[in-house]
């Protein structure tokens, strides 16, 4: 096999027709209006109400500013426990925000958080819980509201990939206190840079929009110490563009799943993300498990012979946030702690999982891995 002569990378963003963003460019030239609550803002924040069926929604400037409004919002102060098995942004938001995280084991599984294990996690000063559902994998949200609601605790959902995840129909924003989401160009629904925050209660979500407006409440009064977390228009405008393909890009990619399935499914030692009943899934990634025992190759190994053929997986979540050099240290960061996350981060791959990916493109990716055992 000869390598691939144009580098296929593990995404590609949605690109709208640049004519149908043109439209909504157009509109911002005539109106003269850039940011602070423009049309195409509101108009975005009312599509995504609908489109993730949740009472309130609050765009913001990315996803990371929206976790850092989410744990003032709510006030939350000390501890707050949270999975190692994220991307960095997930932890950094504790720490940026003055408090400390403590890490907690994930599931075998569903490789969120091990409600489980939660309990044992809980101080006094624990305030809230900030769970992860990663590539999309509802978290168990109902052990966790219990758990939650006996300690007085907060919940902040990280659904950064978890955009149009749906349990029963209901939709993943309406867990947990708040529920954070991401736009982020890599994200399959993304304003280039972006994110959203949502919750049930009309005064947090007026909240939220003034903690990223300055805390400012008029012209004379400033209520909060805030920061500035808006989206403007031209974030808005492409927001709008894309979420209309959305659905498309999603039905593509189901297919994409399924040939990788087909592929990929009866070689010993590679797994992928468990079946879920009742679940709408998200679709943000295709993720596979290799078992080094079982597959006789490493994860790093497949890594690197895929790279060999310009393909250009992604190894998410490796390293693990408790193992980065400033979180090491934390006593809930000992890797004895937490031994499953450990594990499954040196088996964890993300392949190439887009639209415009073409069925050829995907055989010979996995014609590649096939080969790479012997
Ligand atoms: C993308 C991502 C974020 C951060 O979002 P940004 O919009 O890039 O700031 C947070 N958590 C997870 C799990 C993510 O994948």
């Amino acid at each position: 096999m000869k390598p691939f002569k144009k580098a296929i990378y593990v995404t590609k963003p949605v690109f709208p027709k640049l004519e149908k963003f043109s439209v909504n460019l157009e509109y911002i030239w005539k109106a003269q209006w850039l940011s602070n609550n423009g049309k195409i803002h509101n108009q975005l924040e009312e599509k995504l109400t609908e489109y993730l069926k949740v009472p309130y929604l609050s765009l913001s400037t990315n996803g990371t500013i929206a976790l850092l409004i989410a744990l003032k919002a709510l006030d939350i102060k000390g501890q707050v426990i949270t999975t190692p098995f994220t991307f960095a942004a997930t932890v950094h938001a504790i720490k940026w925000s003055g408090l400390e995280p403590i890490f907690c084991d994930i599931d075998p599984i569903s490789m969120n958080i091990n409600p489980k294990l939660i309990e044992k996690a809980i101080t006094p000063r624990t305030s809230a819980i900030l769970p992860v559902h990663v590539y999309g994998t509802p978290c168990d949200v109902n052990t966790i509201k219990k758990i939650a609601k006996k300690h007085n605790l907060k919940v902040i959902y990280d659904a950064a990939h978890a955009f149009g995840t749906e349990i029963g129909g209901n939709g993943i924003g309406n867990y947990g206190d708040i529920t954070m989401f991401s736009f982020h160009a890599t994200k399959l629904f993304h304003t280039a840079e972006g994110g959203a925050l949502v919750c049930k209660e009309k005064k947090l979500k007026e909240k939220v929009d003034l903690l990223k407006n300055f805390g400012i409440e008029n012209e004379e009064e400033v209520i909060l110490p805030g920061i500035n977390g808006k989206m403007n228009e031209l974030q808005a405008a492409m927001g709008l563009s894309v979420l209309e393909l959305v659905d498309g890009e999603r039905k593509k990619r189901r297919k994409i799943s399924e040939i990788y399935k087909i592929e990929l499914g009866n070689i010993e030692g590679i797994d992928f993300l468990p079946y879920m009943p009742n679940i709408k899934k998200s679709y943000q990634y295709f993720i596979i498990r290799i078992n080094e025992k079982r597959f006789g190759k490493s994860r790093d190994y497949i890594y690197e012979e895929l790279k060999k053929y310009n393909v250009f997986t992604r190894k998410y979540f490796y390293p693990l946030c408790s193992n980065f050099d400033f979180y090491k240290n934390l006593q809930s960061a000992r890797a004895e702690n937490l031994p499953i996350a450990n594990t499954i981060s040196n088996q964890v791959l993300s392949l190439p999982f887009y639209g415009s990916l073409k069925e050829e493109e995907i055989r010979i990716i996995c014609k590649i891995i096939k080969e790479s055992r012997n």
